[in-house]
């Protein structure tokens, strides 16, 4: 039974072979990012194809990302990096994950969860070497770098990374991107002179992992483009890097009907009907993650859709649960005809990349942002798991 008219449809063989595409372009092992729910593909899925891939670390921005991981089975290396006061750190370090200290007052905090847990914890320092985010200053290093170090005495905690991350790494010749490497290569001096024995310094997030081998380091930190989707779109397509879009959202027309010319579509009749035609609703809109910005408004259009072929646009206001598309005069279609809203862009098929620029976003929101009720469905190795 269809229980909703609409579905991301996961090609699990894409995500594991954008792993072994990303893996084979480095000497680094490769952490695939599995943060936001996968990037909106399935958190424990996506996984499990990264892991199938040759990851072999995983990366959680929020610690129940990591938790659950483990939860579902996973035995590799894992590791999270923000959190808040509260955290639950001491469950993180039960599960072997390795956690980051990215601010002062993480030591004691992930001290304690050691404590508690009566093991050590495993972390990397995370500093900021430019981007002005998450991390450690490096006027703020050295004292954290004693605190760390003597944890480690204790046995409370074990230093075994440092990472960073870029302000511009999708402009690879910025020159920011040098600024941050020599500072990160300073960070990582001091680490190993307090007497910390490093198993991975990484630095590379998709585009510098794409574009800049540099910087790889021992382990790089692929996200955008494990899901085969380009960090770098005004360069190279994800046709150009290799990698295959991993998502499709498709939906069935809920509704096909003739009307006139002249007749306003949605609300505030942003569009109106050049002549005759048929119109076709697709049971989507903004709740479930379609961008209100993907609207056709004022003359323009919208983000691009492909039904029977075709490839057309979105006609008018995006609302809450629907909007409409212009099929054409004379459109054969029916109610439950399939709409592809964006996917692999084989054959000229809309891209999730086409609806960030429709949008005036980047394609990591298209995906991330892909509403809770929209059913993820499973296809390739794996899927029935
Ligand atoms: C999200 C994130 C990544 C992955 O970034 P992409 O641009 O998706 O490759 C890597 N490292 C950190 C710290 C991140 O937060």
């Amino acid at each position: 039974m269809q229980t909703y008219p609409a579905r991301a449809v996961i090609d699990l063989d894409a995500i594991a072979a954008n792993v072994r595409t990303l893996d084979a372009g480095t000497s680094a092992q490769v952490m695939a990012v599995v943060k936001a729910d996968g990037y909106g593909h399935g958190l424990v899925p996506a996984a499990r194809a990264a892991r199938r891939g040759g990851a072999t670390w995983l990366g959680a921005a929020q610690v129940v990302e990591a938790i659950e991981l483990r939860a579902a089975g996973d035995t590799g290396r894992i590791l999270t990096w923000l959190y808040a006061p509260g955290a639950p750190l001491r469950e993180a370090v039960e599960a072997d994950v390795d956690v980051a200290v990215a601010a002062p007052w993480n030591v004691e905090a992930l001290v304690t969860a050691a404590r508690e847990a009566g093991r050590t914890a495993r972390v990397h320092l995370k500093v900021d070497t430019g981007l002005g985010r998450n991390g450690l200053t490096p006027a703020q290093l050295p004292e954290v770098l004693r605190a760390v170090m003597r944890a480690q005495a204790e046995g409370a905690l074990a230093v075994v990374g440092v990472f960073s991350h870029f302000a511009f790494a999708d402009a690879p010749s910025h020159p920011t991107v040098l600024g941050q490497a020599a500072e990160f290569a300073r960070a990582v001096e001091a680490v190993e002179g307090a007497g910390a024995r490093l198993e991975v310094r990484h630095l590379a997030n998709s585009a510098a992992t794409l574009t800049n081998p540099g910087v790889h380091y021992d382990l790089v930190r692929p996200g955008i483009a494990v899901y085969g989707l380009s960090p770098i779109p005004d360069l190279k397509t994800s046709e150009d890097l290799g990698l295959v879009p991993a998502m499709t959202l498709e939906a069935e027309l809920a509704t096909v009907k003739p009307l006139p010319g002249g007749h306003g579509l949605s609300y505030a009749h942003q569009y109106v009907t050049p002549g005759d035609t048929v119109v076709g609703v697709v049971p989507l809109g903004y709740a479930d993650g379609v961008p209100r910005h993907c609207s056709g408004t004022d003359g323009r259009l919208g983000a691009p859709v492909r039904v029977g072929g075709r490839r057309l646009a979105i006609a008018g206001r995006v609302c809450m649960d629907q909007l409409v598309v212009d099929l054409g005069p004379g459109a054969s279609e029916q109610a439950g005809a399939r709409v592809e809203l964006f996917g692999t862009g084989a054959d000229g098929g809309p891209t999730a990349q086409d609806w960030a620029e429709a949008a005036g976003t980047i394609s990591y929101e298209i995906v991330t942002r892909l509403g809770a009720r929209v059913p993820r469905h499973y296809v390739g190795e794996g899927a029935a798991e």
